[in-house]
């Protein structure tokens, strides 16, 4: 498939991160669809040299990325062995040491997490954790669960979804726009209808782009009209920047938490009380 026929709403996610700046240095790609379609799409935005919306798919940087051949985008997999041989690893690592030639960030692509044993992701734990401002990291998996706590804790997931799933839930958006009490308020409704860790892991991980391109917005870039516009308009016009920037933050800890053996109710109170403090 063609990077065209990545899910709309991930590239979305993608460009309205890379809008503002947000693109995470370590991104997990994850869920059934074309996984490495959006492991290209992220390195391009990460790449990409244009003015406005990265990746623009169409400058030296974008282009060389979506065809395969930059030389600061590799592809870390073993198509003779079922696991990566910890030596490709380690020779991985010092590569990433290495300043980047081409572009300005250096990107390894795991296009199967699964070669990746634990001493594989031990090897590379502190080099994610705290390697080069340029070095950049994309696990493509269907389960991030296959994937080492302790790894998964520096990501940034991307679920891929089915065409028909959920999209941004504008209820929730609403409640964050609205008045002292509202969240609170939506909350407690959720929890009585027994939502599970999953499904409110992918009901903040769809809410994230939505605060990111308030912000954006906010800050005074222009909206691009997706299915991100209504609900990030809604916040801008009630919400200040500092409560923008504490939203976004707290929706993606709140979802990066979600991955872990947390009680939801416990995620969804804490939720509402910390963002209820901020108003
Ligand atoms: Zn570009």
């Amino acid at each position: 498939m063609s990077h065209g026929a990545t899910d709309n709403r991930t590239m979305q996610t993608i460009r309205a991160m890379a809008r503002s700046g947000a693109l995470p240095h370590a991104l997990i790609i994850s869920g059934s669809g074309d996984r490495l379609a959006a492991a290209r799409y992220a390195a391009a935005a990460m790449q990409c040299r244009a003015e406005g919306d990265k990746p623009c798919c169409s400058c030296v940087q974008c282009r060389k990325v979506l065809q395969d051949i930059h030389p600061d985008v590799l592809w870390v997999e073993d198509t003779e062995h079922k696991e990566l041989p910890v030596d490709t690893v380690r020779q991985l690592r010092s590569e990433m040491f290495i300043r980047p030639n081409d572009g300005g960030r250096k990107i390894a692509i795991f296009p199967n997490s699964l070669q990746l044993n634990d001493k594989n992701q031990n090897v590379l734990l502190k080099i994610v954790e705290e390697g080069p401002a340029y070095a950049a990291f994309i696990f493509c998996t269907e389960n991030s669960g296959t994937l080492l706590p302790t790894v998964r804790s520096r990501c940034v997931e991307l679920k891929l979804q089915q065409q028909g799933e959920t999209q941004a839930d504008m209820e929730l958006i609403r409640a964050f726009a609205a008045p002292r009490g509202s969240v609170t308020r939506y909350c407690i409704a959720l929890e009585n209808k027994k939502l599970k860790r999953e499904q409110l892991q992918q009901l903040l991980q769809n809410a994230w782009p939505v605060c990111v391109e308030a912000l954006a917005l906010k800050m005074g870039k222009q909206a691009v009209e997706t299915s991100l516009a209504e609900g990030a308009r809604l916040l801008a016009e009630n919400r200040n920047i500092c409560q923008l920037r504490q939203l976004a933050e707290l929706v993606k800890q709140y979802a990066l938490d979600c991955q872990y053996n947390v009680g939801v109710g416990h995620v969804l109170g804490a939720l509402a009380a910390e963002w209820e403090n901020t108003l």
